[in-house]
């Protein structure tokens, strides 16, 4: 297994957090630039409101490590999604009713794959992210836990956002999802998508 890489910055980790033990870092600057961005998905033991990480939790059966952005709350949550084969697409799939129910009675949406993602992390898999249409007046109100997640670059998105893996996310996917997210909503890519990285330095 290849040593872990900073999480911000990429370059080798020497420091986890201490928390979920699931973050790993360069050095402190690195730990506490990703804070405001990292504790929204830490494992937080003491706050019961928050689902947790923890492999305890997994349910019984063929299920996967999702990350479902609600409209109407600042945090994203950890969810656990059931798969099926699915024999158009010729992959395995969260099964639809599923994400039916997460994106909401009534709401059009629609799923994209995210390219290359794991070749930077030597994973393996493909990631979805479903997102509704973009209709303005369709009921659809901006997405909280989207915009506090990309801030600085605040990308406004309507209606819930669900990613799901054909293998379970980790935490670094997250970076990986935001950093998509802001790319196709701004146009914002590379280095530029992180400037408070930059500026550190
Ligand atoms: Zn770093
Ligand atoms: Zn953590």
């Amino acid at each position: 297994m290849a040593p872990p890489r900073c999480r911000l910055c990429d370059k080798a980790a020497h420091r986890v957090c201490a928390q979920c033990k699931l973050a790993n870092y360069c050095n402190i600057d690195c730990v506490n630039l990703d804070q405001p961005f990292h504790s929204l998905l830490c494992t937080d033991g003491s706050d019961n409101s928050r689902p947790a990480f923890s492999e305890l939790k997994r349910p019984a059966g063929d299920v996967t490590r999702c990350i479902f952005l609600p409209p109407d709350s600042d945090y994203p949550q950890w969810i656990w999604l059931p798969l099926e084969n699915d024999k158009y697409r010729k992959q395995t799939m969260p099964k639809d009713h599923r994400v039916d129910e997460l994106m909401g009675e009534g709401v059009d949406y629609t799923y994209g794959h995210i390219h290359n993602t794991f070749a930077r992390r030597d994973h393996r898999g493909n990631i979805y992210v479903y997102t509704a249409f973009q209709r303005e007046g369709a009921g659809l109100t901006v997405n909280r836990s989207v915009r506090m997640a990309s801030a600085p670059h605040n990308v406004e998105l309507l209606g819930p956002v669900l990613v799901a893996g054909s293998r379970d996310l980790e935490m670094d996917d997250f970076h990986i999802i935001i950093d998509h997210l802001v790319t196709w909503r701004t146009g914002v890519k590379g280095r530029e998508l992180h400037p408070q990285v930059q500026d550190a330095k």
